[in-house]
């Protein structure tokens, strides 16, 4: 049996995934984590105008020296908007963020006054720009507030927003439908009685879709029946992309394959855990069709799919790592195995639990998949090897 190559399915998963890339404007306060599409530049000079860092009093700094007292001639609170003039020997009582009286260059902090009669003490000199927050020292219009390919953290937001900017143009999410196929699957909370199976592929696919730039639309679940071209054609309404689990290998009941075998390509890759997989095209969105094993969900979506979403999304890839494996393993021939694995106090990676690709509890204490090329059929503790995360 020829098996696709691994790389060689990716890349078909690329491909079939490209066309979704897309931009679009929102409003900055739905902005968070989402990815920018081009530069935003500031619309204003930040600050806008001179303003006060401190409360306490505007003056000429040449007025001033210690035990000078000048009398005050107003008081300016922040919002305040017309511009006072301070006459050359007086102080105006100003509050932090107020505007700078023209002809005042310095604020001297009401900590180091006293203000009686009209008139305030001053008990020490100051020098020309203290505690004033110049116009523009912060960003010039014009200039970068934020560039672009950056995933908005809330710093960003501020940023943003403090410069005015009410919306921005960024990398759009492409839409995703979850299915999960079987007869047999039954939702937490319900009693299973004989041959029934909790279902945990679509939370599982869920969380990394939405984790990798996803925006979750549609989650089903299909019975092994025709029902499934029904549910499989709603999902396509609005839905960029469709991810399946179940249903693609060679029993007498796959929905998935049975359906879309016509409409794409199914068959073995060279990957353990995740050998069967499909490509299909129905009502002109791309379905993912990935085997049902709950680690084969895991590791296909790590694998194949995690950085293709994730650059569509405008994410970086998720780089894969070298490490120094801890004990001895084995290996088939003609598959790239993905064994689960935990990094030890050492630095070294130790594989966890057994091959099976339904040892979904065993699979969730590992961090990482080390990979096993399909030409090795054994390696010796301290060999070096490749490793991803398990995002
Ligand atoms: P399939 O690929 O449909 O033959 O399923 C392979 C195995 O994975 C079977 O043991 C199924 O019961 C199990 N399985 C399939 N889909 C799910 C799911 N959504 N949640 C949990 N287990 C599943
Ligand atoms: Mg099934």
């Amino acid at each position: 049996m020829t098996r696709r190559p691994i790389a060689d399915h990716r890349a078909q998963v690329a491909e079939r995934l490209s066309g979704l890339a897309r931009t679009e404007t929102i409003p900055v306060r739905v902005a968070l984590d989402r990815v920018t599409a081009e530069p935003v530049t500031a619309p204003y000079s930040l600050p806008l105008f001179d303003n006060s860092a401190m409360d306490g009093f505007a003056v000429r700094a040449t007025d001033v020296t210690a035990g000078a007292t000048l009398p005050v001639r107003g008081r300016i609170y922040a919002g305040d908007g017309a511009l006072s003039t301070l006459a050359v020997g007086t102080a105006m009582a100003i509050m932090t963020g107020a505007p700078l009286p023209s002809g005042a260059d310095a604020v001297i902090p009401v900590e180091q006054t006293t203000e009686r009669d009209g008139s305030v003490l001053l008990h020490e000199s100051t020098t020309s720009g203290a505690f004033v927050r110049s116009a523009g020292d912060d960003v010039s219009a014009g200039d970068v507030v934020v560039g672009a390919g950056v995933q908005l953290a809330p710093r960003h937001l501020g940023a943003l927003a403090a410069s005015g900017v009410e919306s921005i143009t960024v990398h759009r999410r492409p839409a995703v439908a979850v299915i999960s196929t079987g007869s047999e699957l039954i939702l937490a909370g319900t009693e299973p009685v004989g041959g029934q199976v909790f279902e945990s592929n679509s939370l599982v696919l869920q969380a990394l879709a939405a984790k990798h730039g996803g925006q979750v639309i549609f989650i089903a679940s299909a019975r092994d029946d025709d029902s499934f071209a029904a549910v499989l054609t709603a999902a396509c309404q609005d839905a960029d992309v469709v991810i399946t689990s179940g249903g693609v290998s060679m029993g007498e009941r796959e929905p998935v394959r049975q359906l879309l075998q016509p409409h794409g390509w199914f068959g073995p890759i060279a990957m353990q855990p995740g050998g069967p997989q499909g490509l299909a095209t129905w009502h002109k969105t791309p379905i993912i069709a990935l085997p049902g094993n709950p680690v084969s969900i895991v590791v296909s979506f790590e694998i194949l799919i995690r950085d293709t979403l994730r650059e569509l999304a405008g994410l970086p890839a998720i780089p894969a790592g070298q490490a120094t494996l801890a004990r001895a393993v084995t290996s088939v021939a003609g598959k790239t195995q993905f064994l689960r694995g935990v990094t030890n106090d050492d630095g070294q990676v130790v594989p966890i639990g057994g091959p099976g690709s339904h040892l979904m509890v065993t699979a969730a204490a590992a961090d990482l998949l080390i990979e096993i090329d399909a030409d090795t059929t054994a390696l010796d503790a301290g060999a070096e090897v490749t490793t991803w995360p398990m995002t």
